[in-house]
């Protein structure tokens, strides 16, 4: 931790100071824990609900300038703003798996996609681009253009502490918005590294305060920020319990919501699959960040005619994943984010057992906050495959029939990511089609993590609906005007219609 917040130049900051005057400290007080080791990495004062006002306040009078700064010398702040995140990639990562205990690799690797997405977000700030239209009046002109919708509200979850700000803090920012930003109580670390780090150019060129930090409880800071009107958007990330209540707060003051929530993903593995390339995208996608990410893989079906030859294939590549020390060399999986975690992996597996599943591989908590990647035979329809478990338990289910494995696959409450592993063209197109995989993301021959920022992110059903990222997803931080010119000397009615007075 040390290391790490030397190199980000914030080893002098005491807790109060991060955020600025907005944020004194005050007597709340939590403390952070390395899931790893249980070692204390550092006390962080929350702030209260009077100190969320001033934050947001503030960030809605900085916007108030920002939307009309243009929006290319808004993408060059942005562009700075990526470069220091480039600065300090290294030791930002190392946070991130000092605070979730996420492998060197993937902590460096959630900062490069804030990167990433920085660098999309530069180039789109000269595309915010809105259609013209043949209007049906003579001499009229119409068109849309886009203008920035206001101060946004974002709601991460604990194991992206730093991309998913990006995802939704860099396409806000290039769009004319300011960003308030709520992290999760189980990563405020790398979020106060991170407001930093962009607070400092920001300050640079006259706009400190554009992007608010508040760290806070849900029942105070969370409920005030989800029922406030000067946040026209919520942009939420986590459980689809708190998005199924977010998603209803904000629906009752009819404001916008994006939601990010759970997943229940799957891999389907054709009889014609190339297995060495399964093996490896099925391992990697269930058992790497330790089964948290949204789009981990929780089941696959594979083929009864292949079942014999993959299943051992998965065996022996578990039994080679290396658990430990997150930082350490070699090491594949970390650990889960806390006992809770760990008490609900543990519980699904005596559930799974229970319904009728065969334990194939792992099943046990290990030490502290590590448990076993997990294999289970599942039978067809067993409950507890419905339900995402935060943690590295995959499911195998056999299926005969493709459109059988694509109806199961399908049959869950959730929508986030899927893939399928085969060789065959028509395969490969059926499940890509509409009667095909109903989740937001459909691969083919790849697995169902680690998406690229260039598409739009998110999932279908109880996922939440929402997108973010790449593609169009910009259009979820703006608001549309459709403008109507009329420049000449009648006054045409659309539909032909007549009004005549005088
Ligand atoms: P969580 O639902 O416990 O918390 C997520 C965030 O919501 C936290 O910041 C929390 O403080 C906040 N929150 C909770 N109640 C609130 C309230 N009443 N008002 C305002 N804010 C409130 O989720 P978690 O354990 O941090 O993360 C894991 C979950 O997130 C998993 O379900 C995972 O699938 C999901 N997730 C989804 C995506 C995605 O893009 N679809 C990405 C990452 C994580």
């Amino acid at each position: 931790m040390l290391n790490s917040l030397t190199g980000l130049g914030l080893s002098d900051l005491n807790p109060g100071a991060w955020a600025g005057s907005a944020l004194p400290a005050s007597s709340d007080v939590i403390d952070v824990h390395n899931p790893a080791s249980g070692a204390l990495l550092g006390r962080v004062a929350l702030a209260d609900v009077a100190q969320y006002e001033r934050v947001v306040a503030e960030a809605c009078r900085v916007q108030a300038e920002w939307r009309m700064f243009p929006a290319p010398r808004r993408g060059e702040i942005v562009r700075q703003i990526g470069d220091a995140l480039r600065a300090v990639k290294v030791e930002l990562g190392e946070l991130v798996s000092l605070e979730v205990g996420k492998i060197r690799a993937e902590g460096q690797g959630e900062v490069q996609e804030s990167i990433d997405i920085a660098d999309f977000s530069v180039g789109l700030s000269r595309q915010l681009y809105g259609l013209t239209m043949h209007s049906e009046r003579p001499s009229h002109r119409m068109y849309e253009q886009w203008h920035p919708l206001g101060t946004i509200g974002v709601i991460t979850a604990f194991n992206f502490p730093n991309a998913v700000w990006a995802w939704n803090a860099m396409l806000a920012a290039v769009c004319g918005d300011a960003v308030v930003w709520k992290p999760s109580l189980k990563a405020p670390l790398t979020a106060i590294a991170t407001h930093v780090v962009a607070e400092q150019v920001l300050a640079k060129h006259g706009w400190s305060g554009l992007f608010g930090l508040v760290i806070g409880r849900d029942a105070g800071v969370g409920e005030t920020m989800i029922r406030d009107p000067r946040l026209p958007l919520i942009s939420a990330t986590g459980s689809v319990r708190m998005g199924r209540h977010v998603g209803q707060v904000v629906a009752g003051r009819l404001a916008r919501s994006l939601l990010e929530l759970g997943g229940n993903n799957a891999i389907i593995v054709e009889p014609d699959a190339d297995l060495a390339l399964a093996t490896r995208a099925i391992v990697f996608a269930a058992a790497g960040t330790a089964g948290q990410r949204c789009t981990t893989l929780r089941r696959i079906f594979v083929h009864r005619s292949i079942s014999g030859a993959l299943i051992p294939k998965l065996v022996a590549a578990y039994g080679q994943i290396k658990v430990g020390d997150p930082l350490a060399e070699g090491v594949l999986m970390g650990p889960l984010i806390d006992a809770g975690a760990v008490e609900a992996y543990e519980h699904a597996i005596t559930t799974a057992l229970a319904q009728g599943g065969e334990l194939l591989a792992g099943g046990r908590r290990l030490h502290g906050n590590f448990v076993a990647p997990t294999l289970i035979r599942a039978v067809r329809d067993m409950a507890i495959c419905r339900e995402e478990t935060f943690a590295p338990i995959l499911y195998v289910v056999e299926y005969d029939d493709l459109a059988d494995a694509i109806h199961m696959q399908n049959d869950v409450p959730q929508g986030l990511s899927s893939s399928i592993f085969t060789n065959s063209f028509r395969s490969a197109e059926l499940f890509l089609s509409a009667k095909g995989s109903d989740c937001g993301i459909a691969n083919v021959n790849i697995g169902t993590s680690g998406a690229e920022i260039g598409g739009a992110f998110g999932g279908e059903k109880e996922t939440g609906g929402g997108r973010e990222s790449g593609s169009d997803s910009w259009k979820a931080y703006m608001r549309r005007q459709t403008n109507t010119l009329n420049y000449g000397t009648d006054l045409p009615l659309a539909q032909g219609i007549r009004f005549d007075v005088g």
